[in-house]
Parts: C-alpha cells; sequence; structure tokens
C-alpha cells in the first residue's frame, strides 16, 4: 500500500536494526510464497487472505494492514483490472486472471512489505509478458540503489525498464516509500522521473520498492469501496514489491529469501 508525504527524509538504520528488518522480511516473504502456492482456479481471495494471516501469527508476527486506515484483512488481492488496494472476500479465481497480492508484517516493531503479481491456470501471453515486464522493473529499479546515488535513480531506472519494454502505462498515483517502525516513511519512491535527483541513498536506508504497471493507459480509479484502485481504461495491472536495505556492498532485499542475490546477479 501506499500513501502520499510531502517531506522527504531518509532514515538510516544500524546493521542491527538492518537484522531486526530483515527478520520481518522473511515472516512476510513466508506468508507470500504460502499464498503463492495456493493460488488456483476456485480458490477465493478470502482464502488466500486466510493463509497470509495464519502464516505471519504463527511466526509472532502482526498483520500490517489489518486496521490500518480501516483495511479490513492482511492481504491486498487485486484481480485483473485492480492495481493495489483490492479487498479479500468471496471472489472466485479463475483460469485466465491475473492476481497481485500485496502483504505487510511487523515483528517485533519492525515492519516488511511485499507484493507480487500471478498468472491463474492459462493466461494470455500477452499478460505473462506483462507481468515479467513490471517484475524486471522492480529488480532494475533495486539495482540502482548504490551509497552516494540519489533517490531518484531508482526510479528512472524502473521507468527506463518498462519503456524499453514496450507501450505501457507506469501508474503515477501511487509510489513506493521508506519502511521502518511504520510501514509508510519518508521518503516516496515514484516508479518514473530523471536521475541524478532527491536525496543522496545512504547506508541503512531502507525503501519499499513498487512498481504498478498497466497493459493501457496509466491513468486509476478509485472504486466505491474507497480502497480498490482500478486502471481507467478497464485493462489489466501487476504490480511487485520488495522492501531492500541498502548495504556498503549495495542492495539487501529484505523480503526475499536469498536477499536479492540470484536477481541482482542477473542485474549486474
Ligand atoms: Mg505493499
Ligand atoms: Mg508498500
Amino acid at each position: 500500500m501506499t500513501v502520499f508525504r510531502t517531506k522527504e527524509r531518509i532514515e538510516a538504520k544500524s546493521p542491527e536494526q538492518l537484522e531486526l528488518m530483515r527478520a520481518a522480511g522473511l515472516v512476510v516473504a513466508g506468508a507470500l510464497e504460502r499464498v503463492r502456492a495456493a493460488i488456483a482456479p476456485g480458490v477465493t481471495t478470502a482464502d488466500l487472505d486466510a493463509i497470509a494471516e495464519e502464516h505471519i501469527r504463527a511466526a509472532g508476527a502482526v498483520p500490517s494492514f489489518k486496521g490500518y486506515h480501516g483495511f479490513p484483512a492482511t492481504i491486498c488481492a487485486s484481480v485483473n483490472d485492480e492495481i493495489v488496494h483490492g479487498i479479500p472476500g468471496d471472489r472466485r479465481l479463475h483460469d485466465g486472471d491475473l492476481v497481485s497480492v500485496d502483504c505487510g508484517a511487523i515483528l517485533a516493531g519492525w515492519h516488511g512489505d511485499a507484493a507480487f503479481t500471478a498468472p491463474v491456470g492459462e493466461v494470455d501471453p500477452e499478460l505473462l509478458e506483462l507481468v515479467r515486464v513490471t517484475e524486471d522493473a522492480l529488480w532494475a529499479g533495486i539495482a540502482a540503489m548504490a551509497v552516494g546515488g540519489r533517490l531518484s535513480d531508482i526510479g528512472h531506472a524502473v521507468e527506463q525498464a518498462v519503456r524499453t519494454a514496450g507501450d505501457y502505462g507506469i501508474v503515477e498515483e501511487y509510489v513506493g516509500h521508506g519502511i521502518g517502525v511504520e510501514m509508510h516513511m519518508d521518503p516516496q519512491v515514484p516508479n518514473f522521473g530523471r536521475p541524478g535527483r532527491g536525496p543522496r541513498l545512504v547506508q541503512g536506508t531502507v525503501l519499499a520498492i513498487e512498481p504498478m504497471v498497466n497493459h493501457g493507459t496509466r491513468h486509476t480509479r478509485l472504486l466505491e469501496d474507497g480502497w480498490t484502485v482500478v486502471t481507467h481504461d478497464g485493462t489489466h495491472s501487476a504490480h511487485f514489491e520488495h522492501t531492500v536495505a541498502l548495504r556498503s556492498s549495495g542492495p539487501w532485499v529484505l523480503t526475499a529469501p536469498d536477499g536479492g542475490a540470484a536477481r541482482l546477479a542477473v542485474a549486474g
């Protein structure tokens, strides 16, 4: 989930604090792995929500979305033209759907936040490509995090990755964010823009990077439930997110089981 903030400030975490955030990140990673394994035609989004909540509570953590500004569930489940913040319920997944799952947890006071989009059964190859492009754009953004670099380098890398891949719409109204003892902290992390701007990235920076990419135009609409954000033109959308810490050695993906090693090796 994302919110707007006006201030721009990056709070550096100590190595000890990063270890605590890693533990929270692994709880989220585990919950999302279990949800991903359960995705199939006929499963409801409420079923997925229950799986995530059970995993988080069994780990001694708390679902951070539940009760956040009144949000009623542990995950956001956004299907097809839903971009983000879909509310889990009786909706059954069907063969050919895309489902985006966003999940956050608090462990010992520290937050983790991550999301993925997955196909349900057999999906149109064009939509699989949308999913691939969005995930690759996330990793391009992660790979752009370097000590001494600037905040806008991340969004620039995300945008370049998407633009190079084809004619997609990058959502602008919802953005990534700083994260730590709160889910949403300064600064905002847009998924577009020119490089070399904004605060300098320092050791101990932790950001949630989360591109949302539409198959059509970038424009969005909020449904009457006050939460669900959909594409204005009704096309499908994809969303990927990781919570990422910056160390002297480079990015450490706190919500990836391998810390991001495999994907960052490919990204160079
Ligand atoms: Mg999220
Ligand atoms: Mg987020």
